[in-house]
Formats: structure tokens, sequence, C-alpha cells
């Protein structure tokens, strides 16, 4: 088979879902073919690692150490792969790529231009990504809204690899938004039919359009824009709003989605969906209910803990309980622990609701609330642990207190040499070896094990010792012994932390261990005494 592509654009407005309705699309492909994703963004930065979350939501790593859009995390879970990093591209990349190009002499004394220069290395990129990885069928999402500055090369490039590819070989399938105007209604496709005049006056002409709306389209709103794109009304399809993300495959396959791809690319599409579709019935019976307290800074933007919430949301298909979050602000004052079942201290970086966080951790070891801390939260439960039980009462991080006298968690040898913010942290898949007794053992089942991290602060190696006699179980330890990856308690029902990022490969075929291990331990002291 010829590789083929497919290529998804947005309109209207952004955060309509573009990320999770390419992966859909690439989860009903995946049961016969290899799929690979390619994400475009416009900005200039390389990456996003350096850009605030709550501006741009959760920093997403991969194995490779690759910091990268959120969306990835979509595409990994939807599609079963491991990604990596050169399958996002950003306009930074593009232009520091050129750049050294051009100073290198590969231009060979041309002028460089936009187009076709940059265009056609943005093709080329595509094409080489397809054969780099012997994938069958490459997704590209291209970021941002129709119409957008920074997003035109990569609209060249997609014009132009159709040309060369040829029709039967690429699908560009355009996802806009369909508003319902209250007083009156009615769908309005107006918007809609304005970013496919975009879209055309760039010279494609979508085959299949996806229309975000909060009710099924009507066959009159589907006619609408089905004459405006030039397009039968069958290509047409709802990106009906739904409560769970994981319906979006089910919610297009309903509407014939995988046919419509296959007789456009002319090949043989067999999704699997009745596995995925149990996994969502298991969640949507559960009658059991408990309350999960994600005890942060970034809470005023849930994005910001993506993929926390996701493997919450795996566990809960798994189990069958229904998850309630709260999020809790830790650099305010009061906050109330009573009602909880659970709670998660995630990761973060500085000083700001440190002390909030040290808080919840002691409040969860005294009063044996099921207690999971990732990466900042270890090193929270640590200083914890130190001041409260090991009577060290400065204890402290350098990254809050660089004068501390007993800075228990400090920075990695390595970093300190280190000026340069982006990429320089200690980054992506690293091992470690588990105790054989410790819960964290039990729940991972062997004992040496692979997370994602993204830190440059470590439990300092000289406070090992005094953790260990007062009864901090070290259970996991890099290869070297030297740092410490996972800690946990005896005698309370699940306390446990890691310095690593445990969500970033949860899946709904395959929860992460240690939010399982979290989950049942809140189920159990909800329900155990009744
Ligand atoms: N700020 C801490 C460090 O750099 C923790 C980072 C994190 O939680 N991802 O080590």
């Amino acid at each position: 088979m010829k590789r083929k592509y497919v290529v998804i654009t947005g309109g209207v407005l952004s955060g309509l879902g573009k990320g999770i309705a390419i992966a859909s699309v690439g989860y009903l492909l995946s049961s016969l073919y290899k799929v690979i994703p390619i994400k475009c963004d416009g900005y200039l930065n390389v990456d996003p690692g350096t850009m605030n979350p709550i501006e741009h939501g959760e920093v997403f790593v991969l194995d490779d150490g690759g910091e990268v859009d959120m969306d990835f995390g979509h595409y990994e879970r939807f599609l079963g792969i491991t990604a990596t990093s050169e399958m996002n591209l950003t306009m930074g990349k593009v232009f520091s790529k050129i750049r050294e190009k051009e100073r290198r002499g590969d231009y060979l004394g041309k002028t460089v231009q936009m187009i076709p220069h940059v265009s056609d290395f943005i093709k080329n990129y595509f094409k080489d990504m397809g054969k780099k990885y012997d994938a069958d069928i490459v997704l590209i999402e291209i970021g941002g809204t129709i119409g957008d500055m920074e997003n035109e090369l990569y609209i060249s490039a997609v014009k132009s690899l159709a040309r060369e590819v040829g029709k039967e070989n690429i699908v560009f399938l355009h996802l806009a938004y369909i508003p319902i105007l209250k007083s009156v209604g009615e769908q309005k496709t107006k918007p809609t039919q304005q970013s496919i005049s975009l879209l055309m006056q760039r010279g494609i002409q979508p085959d299949i359009i996806i229309g975000r709306c909060s009710q099924k389209l009507t066959q009159r709103t589907k006619e609408k824009i089905a004459i405006h794109a030039g397009i039968d009304p069958d290509s047409i399809i709802t990106g009906l709003d739904v409560d769970d993300i994981y319906k979006i495959p089910l919610v297009f396959e309903s509407q014939g989605m995988s046919q419509l791809l296959a007789r456009k690319l002319n090949i043989k599409i067999k999704p699997k969906i009745s596995k995925w579709k149990e996994k969502i019935i298991n969640r949507e019976k559960a009658e059991k209910e408990i309350i999960i307290a994600i005890a942060g800074k970034y809470t005023n933007l849930e994005d910001s803990y993506a993929s926390i919430k996701e493997a919450l949301n795996h566990c809960s298909s798994e189990l069958g309980v229904r998850i309630n979050l709260k999020f809790i602000d830790t650099s305010e004052n009061d906050f109330d622990l009573r009602d909880v079942d659970g709670v998660i201290v995630p990761g973060g970086f500085g000083t700001r609701g440190t002390e909030g966080k040290i808080k919840a951790v002691q409040y969860c070891r005294e009063n044996k609330i099921p207690f999971l801390g990732i990466c900042y939260g270890l090193q929270m439960a640590v200083i914890e642990f130190a001041r409260n039980v090991c009577k060290i009462e400065d204890a402290n991080t350098t990254e809050v207190d660089p004068q501390c006298k007993n800075p228990v968690v400090d920075l990695m040898e390595e970093q300190k040499m280190i000026k340069e913010k982006g990429g320089t942290m200690r980054l992506g898949s690293y091992p470690a070896i588990l105790k054989k007794d410790s819960i964290v053992y039990q729940l991972y089942k062997k004992e040496k094990i692979h997370e994602r991290h993204r830190h440059r602060y470590e439990v300092n190696p000289r406070y090992h010792k005094i953790f260990e006699e007062k009864g901090l179980v070290l259970s996991g330890m890099s290869p070297n012994r030297l740092l410490v990856e996972f800690i946990e308690l005896k005698d309370h029902p699940y306390f446990v932390a890691t310095q690593a990022h445990p969500e970033l490969k949860s899946s709904l075929m395959k929860p992460a261990p240690l939010f399982l291990g979290l989950v049942k331990a809140a189920i159990k002291k909800k329900y155990q005494n009744k």
C-alpha cells in the first residue's frame, strides 16, 4: 500500500479538540495500520517546555525526553504508540533548522524564501517521517485556526504534499464550530462556511468536515455546509460535545467515519471498538463514588493537570468507580481536606503554594488519608517527613530556600552548571529498581520499571540514612542507588510518592499502577465500614 496522509485543520475557534479528533481517527485506523502522528505548532518556541502551564496547559514528556504539547498524551493513549519528540514540529524548530542549513551554505547562494524553501522543508519533513517510521498512515495536525498567520506555511506544505502524493493518498479533515443561537434554537453554519472559504482560498478542499456542536447536526445543516464545501452531505460528521473524550471514536464510528476514510483513501478499515466500549460503559454504570483532591498551585487551569485527570479516568473505568475531583489551591491559606478520600500532590515549580502542599501531606500522613505524591509532591513529602518526623525543623528544598541549612532536597550535581532553561532538566524515561516487599513492587509486579521524569532537584543523598532510620521506606532507587525514585510509609493505608510522572504513561487499557493503588485505597477508606 502507498503511504497515506490524514490532515486535520481547525476553523472558527481554537480549543475545539483537533488533537482528540485526529487521535480518534487514528484509533479507528490503528487496528490494521501503523499510524504515526505529527503535530505542527505555529509558535516560535522550540518546544513548549519553557511555557507557563497556565497559558499553554500541561507540558507532556516523552520517553526520549522531548517536552511536547499535551495533545501527545492523546496520541499515545489513543494510538497505543510511544511518540518521539521529532513528531512535534514547531515553527521554532523549523526556523532553527532553516538557519542551520543557510549558514552551512546548503542553499548554494539562493535567496531563501518562505515559499518554497520553508514550505518544502516542512513537506519533506512529513515525507521523511513517514519513511523513517515505516508508517502506513501519517496523521498531520495543524495547530491553531485556519487564517492564523503563524500556520500559513504548514498549510502551503500540505497543499504541495497533496499535489505530490495524489488525491487518493491524502484526506483533509476540517473541524469547525456550529453554534446554536439560544433565541432561535437554530444551528448556525455561517462561521463554518467562512472557515471553509479560508481553507479553499489556500487551495485546500476539505474531504470530511467535523462540525463541533452541542447537538447532532440536522440534515439541513449538513446540506448547507456540503453545498458550500462542494462535498456530499454524508461527508459531514457531528463532533458532538461529550462528557468523556474516549467516547469520540465511538461517536465518529457511529456516523460511518471509517467507511468514509476507507472510501477516500481506497483502503480497508476494521476498527476494534468493543473493548474500548466496555471500558466506557464500566465507568458509566459505576455505583461507587469517591472524592480525590489535587492539591497544587496551577489549580485555576485544569489543563495543567490533564494527564493526572486522565490517569484517574483510566482507574475509574478499570475499577468501576466514579471519581469526583476537588481542586485545592495550596497557595490559599485555608483549605479543607476533611471530605476527601484521597489526595494527590502533583508536580510543580517554584515557591508559591509549597507550604500549603507540605501541610496537605502532613494531614494525609497523620490522618491516614490515601496519598500519592508526584515529583514535587515527593519532594514535599520528604520535607514534611524531615520536619515533623525527623525533627529537622528547617528542612527545605534549595528551590525554595537556596541558603537552607538542611537541604533535604537539593539540585542534582549535574544540574549545578546548567544555565539554559529549555530542555535541560532530567527529562524522559529512566529506570528504577523496586524493593521486593514494597507497595510499589506489588503494584508494578516487577523489580525494574521505567517511568518518565521532568525535574532538576532530588532527595539529598546525605539524608537517605536518617530517613530510613525514622521509618521512611525508600522503595525505589535509581540503579546506582543515588537517586530516590519512590518512597512509601508502612502503617498507613497508602502513602506513596514518586520522583517520576507515572500519569504520562497511563492509558485506558493499562492504567498507571500507582494511581490504581491510590484509587483502590480511597475506595477502601470510604466503603470499608459501610
Ligand atoms: N521543581 C521540582 C524539580 O525541579 C519538581 C519538578 C516537577 O514536579 N516536575 O525537581
